[in-house]
């Protein structure tokens, strides 16, 4: 496809250079045009494990788009003098379409997470976005991917909501795609906050670009991922000193 967007580089990873709005608005013309697109909405971590792994890395530079998700992203791109505007989100987008795709009566297929909250996940969507034809909800955790292939294969849905967390949710869409002229992206953990079985950030974390810490302190868990952040800083650095 053509890039309608100019992009730039971090750590080899071309990134969209747009702000959160123009980019809904450039998928509601390519759902209006029947594109098919795959989009990555990547974080630090996401960067660095594809940094790790040549096959992932691969992968995401087929994506159609590909976003920076993470606050890191855009540090990263200010750092190598080549800034970028704003986070682009993989929620703030799934949500800004779900709400296009019920005034415009839109099929959506839901892949991704927990039994419980796929369930939720649709309920959900049948309340609040009756607008919404549910082409499909399958949970996340399938040992064979083909009865969820053939099901949008058959469906043909406007758009492939796929929350596997990475680097799944990518493997599935580059090796599906084709089966439906379909808006394919990646959201993360995003069904969850959908679901209301997470919550997301308030708005002052946000804005004060901690949703990171907000997400750490919530899941003390997560310790481990977040080390890639100091790591990738590292690389942006080695990045910006070698060139
Ligand atoms: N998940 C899934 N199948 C799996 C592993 C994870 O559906 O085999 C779901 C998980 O339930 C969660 C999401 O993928 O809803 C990943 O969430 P996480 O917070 O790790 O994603 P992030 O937004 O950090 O990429």
């Amino acid at each position: 496809m053509t890039q309608p967007f100019e992009t730039v580089n971090v750590l080899g990873f071309d990134f969209i250079n747009t702000t959160q709005t123009n980019f809904i608005e450039q998928l509601k013309q390519d759902c209006l045009n029947h594109q098919n697109r795959f989009i990555v909405t990547a974080n630090p971590e996401i960067v660095l494990a594809a940094k790790n792994d040549a096959h992932y890395a691969q992968i995401i530079q087929t994506a159609d788009y590909l976003t920076a998700d993470g606050i890191g992203i855009v540090k990263g791109a200010k750092i190598l003098g080549t800034p970028l505007p704003e986070r682009v989100t993989g929620y703030d987008t799934m949500m800004a379409l779900l709400a296009w795709c019920h005034e415009q009566h839109k099929k959506v297929f839901f892949v991704g997470a927990k039994p419980q909250v796929i369930q939720a996940v649709k309920a959900k969507i049948k309340t609040e976005y009756p607008g919404i034809a549910i082409a499909g909800a399958f949970d996340g955790y399938f040992k064979d991917d083909q009865p969820i292939v053939q099901a949008i294969a058959q469906s043909q849905p406007d758009f492939v909501f796929c929350a596997l967390g990475f680097p799944k949710q990518e493997y599935f869409i580059n090796k599906n795609r084709t089966v439906a002229s379909a808006i394919w992206m990646g959201v993360g953990g995003a069904f969850d906050v959908l679901a209301g079985t997470a919550k997301r950030a308030p708005k002052w974390w946000i804005d004060h670009h901690v949703e990171w810490l907000y997400r750490l302190l919530k899941e003390p868990s997560r310790f481990g991922r977040m080390l890639a952040l100091p790591k990738y800083l590292l690389l942006v650095y080695q990045s910006k000193f070698n060139h």
